[in-house]
């Protein structure tokens, strides 16, 4: 029997399988972040599938800069119309001007949804991430049945998978729309007893 990580969990015992490798869920994500290309909080997204993905408290919010990038790109496109629609001038051609003027147009008006999309994400997001992240700190993830569970049971009872948790933490905060349609967690259902308790966090999962 290898006890390969009592340390931080000492007495924690998973109420699925009875085992002792358990470890908080911030443990867990950061241990398995070492090894990934890129720290999420930096903008980056942990590979879809990995444990830390799995566990994500959030989804994080486009920054800034990317918006502006995403607005010059925009209007690059819209500017490909707009010279379409010159071009359609210039050489008498009506089908060219309409269908210029109707791609700038469109381009246009996509840019703008796309990033007042990412404005709102940006308020959003964080104001979300403080509900889903006191569910997140009270978790603990068991390596042994892969689930999620809170010892004490104030936030919720018996075992979740990553993937219940994850929809849990992300209805609590208010962007489960956000999850990615390959996201397993979109589809995961969490069990109306896992949540029958009071005082934890608001049901409507
Ligand atoms: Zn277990």
């Amino acid at each position: 029997m290898v006890n390969e990580s009592a340390q931080g969990a000492a007495g924690v015992m998973c109420p699925g399988c009875g085992g002792s490798s358990v470890r908080t869920v911030e443990q867990a994500r950061a241990e398995r972040k070492a090894g990934e290309k890129a720290d999420w909080r930096s903008g980056g997204k942990p590979e879809r599938g990995s444990l830390a993905d799995r566990l994500a408290v959030s989804p994080g919010a486009t920054d800034s800069f990317d918006s502006v990038m995403h607005f010059l790109e925009g209007m690059v496109f819209t500017g490909l119309g707009v010279g379409l629609a010159y071009t359609g001038v210039q050489q008498d051609k009506p089908l060219y001007t309409i269908g210029g003027v109707l791609l700038a147009v469109l381009l246009f008006v996509g840019t703008i949804v796309v990033i007042r999309g990412e404005a709102r994400e940006r308020v959003v997001v964080p104001r979300g991430e403080l509900l889903a992240e006191r569910l997140w700190r009270a978790g603990y993830y068991c390596s042994g049945c892969e689930s999620v569970f809170c010892p004490d049971g104030s936030q919720w009872q018996g075992t979740l998978t990553p993937e219940q948790f994850k929809k849990l933490m992300w209805t609590e905060a208010g962007y489960a729309d956000r999850l990615a349609h390959d996201d397993k967690a979109k589809e995961a259902t969490v069990p109306a007893e896992a949540l029958s308790r009071t005082g934890g966090p608001h049901r409507h999962v």
